[in-house]
């Protein structure tokens, strides 16, 4: 099963509605499981799917209701823009604020964090995708 089936299946599974607008947005983000922005989606959809243009407000729409389902994170990184990204291989970004380099952090890290929120305030934090910025080995 791709990537794309098992994200349709699970979607299908909520009781959620898949159009066919939500289908080809969904199928740019599982290209390369890249982290894409607004405009890098605009460009696939171009491509891909000419016949099929959507206004950049109902791509917002789609990837805010990926969002509310836990489905998409949205994360500033800097000077990239604010990026969009699938949840299924979670992880997290170090950022060199000296040499800009980038480290992919495991989620492993952040699971005491949840739970140390949770315990001390109740409340259920969603660290989705976070970019750390700081400096990394060689800078130091
Ligand atoms: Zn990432
Ligand atoms: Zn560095």
């Amino acid at each position: 099963m791709t990537e794309l089936d098992s994200i349709l299946d699970r979607l299908k599974a909520k009781g959620e509605r898949v159009t066919i607008q939500r289908r080809i947005v969904i199928e740019s983000l599982c290209k390369d499981n890249a982290h894409l922005t607004v405009n890098d989606i605009q460009r696939y959809l171009q491509h891909e799917f000419p016949e099929q243009p959507l206004s950049d407000t109902t791509v917002y729409r789609i990837l805010q209701w990926l969002k509310d389902l836990e489905f998409v994170s949205q994360t500033d990184m800097g000077t990239m823009g604010t990026v969009y990204q699938l949840l299924q291989h979670r992880h997290h970004h170090l950022i060199c604020l000296t040499c800009g380099a980038e480290i992919e952090m495991d989620d492993d890290c952040l699971v005491e964090l949840r739970q140390l929120i949770h315990d001390k305030y109740g409340f259920k934090v969603r660290l989705d995708h976070l970019a750390l910025y700081g400096q990394c080995h060689d800078c130091l």
